[in-house]
């Protein structure tokens, strides 16, 4: 049996990343944190494990975004990729949108709701969460 594979990449293609395996809890982020380090209101996000998630051109730059989490991007494009908690360790988040197919993954909640900007109007019918899922 063969594995589910992934692959995505940044706007100018300097970066390319696979992932093999399952992505889950794919959802929409509606964090102010997230919405800075877009430029969107809200950014897809799907997780999947650190070791099955591999750059496989160019390099991931990381940015500290706050005092547990790097955000990983194109240096190159600017493109927003990967977000990564040190208090899960073993997983790492990828932007669904970065996906070279992102029809793929679809998410299937809302999280942190309550920094939603009041003109991103929700017109699904997903749960919406006040806040983050994980703790984190
Ligand atoms: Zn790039
Ligand atoms: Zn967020």
């Amino acid at each position: 049996m063969s594995e589910t594979v992934y692959a995505g990449g940044c706007l100018c293609g300097a970066v390319r990343y696979q992932v093999t395996g399952a992505v889950s809890n794919p959802c929409f982020c509606h964090c102010a944190t997230c919405r800075r380090a877009t430029g969107a209101p809200m950014v897809p996000w799907g997780t999947c494990a650190r070791d099955a998630m591999r750059v496989t051109r160019g390099r991931l730059s990381e940015f500290r975004s706050s005092a547990q989490v790097w955000r990983g991007f194109c240096a190159r494009c600017g493109t927003s990729l990967t977000y990564r908690h040190e208090a899960r360790p073993a997983e790492i988040d990828v932007t669904l949108a970065t996906l070279d197919d992102p029809t793929r993954l679809a998410p299937v909640m809302h999280l942190w709701v309550k920094d939603r900007l009041p003109w991103m109007e929700i017109g699904d019918s997903l749960p919406r969460h006040e806040g983050g899922v994980t703790g984190t």
